[in-house]
C-alpha cells in the first residue's frame, strides 16, 4: 500500500522531503550532478517555466482556479522548484528550520507591526 496518497502539508515534515530526494538522487547515482551550483541553475530554469505559465496573461486567482490545466502546470513547476530547492539544501547539509527561524526574525524587525500595518507604510 501506498502510505504517500494520505499525506498533505498538514501531516508532513521537511525530513520527508530531504530523505525521499536524496534517496532518488542515490538511487540513481546523480549526487555529482547535484553540486550547489548545478541546483541553483536547475532551480531557475525550473522558476522560469513557472513564469512562463504567466507570460503575457493576466491571469487572477479566480482565473487559475478555473482552468485545470494552468493549475496542473502551476503545481508540476511548483515541486520542480521545491525539489531542486531541497536538494540544494542537502548538498550543503543546511537545516532548514533553522535558516528559516532566523529570518524571520530579522524579518519581525525589518518590518514591524508598528511600521507595516492595514498594507501601508507608517514610518516611526
Ligand atoms: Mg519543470
Amino acid at each position: 500500500m501506498n502510505v504517500d496518497i494520505n499525506r498533505n502539508d498538514n501531516n508532513t515534515d521537511i525530513s520527508y522531503f530531504k530523505k525521499e530526494i536524496k534517496n532518488f538522487i542515490d538511487l540513481r547515482k546523480w549526487s555529482k550532478y547535484h553540486t550547489p551550483k548545478n541546483l541553483i541553475q536547475a532551480m531557475n530554469i525550473e522558476l522560469s517555466e513557472l513564469s512562463e505559465l504567466f507570460l503575457f496573461k493576466n491571469i487572477d486567482k479566480n482565473e487559475i482556479y478555473q482552468d485545470e490545466i494552468i493549475l496542473k502546470n502551476i503545481k508540476t513547476e511548483i515541486a520542480d522548484v521545491f525539489i531542486y530547492l531541497v536538494s540544494f539544501i542537502n548538498s550543503l547539509d543546511i537545516d532548514l528550520t533553522s535558516a528559516f527561524i532566523e529570518k524571520m526574525k530579522k524579518n519581525r524587525v525589518k518590518y514591524s507591526i508598528e511600521e507595516f500595518n492595514d498594507g501601508n507604510f507608517y514610518k516611526k
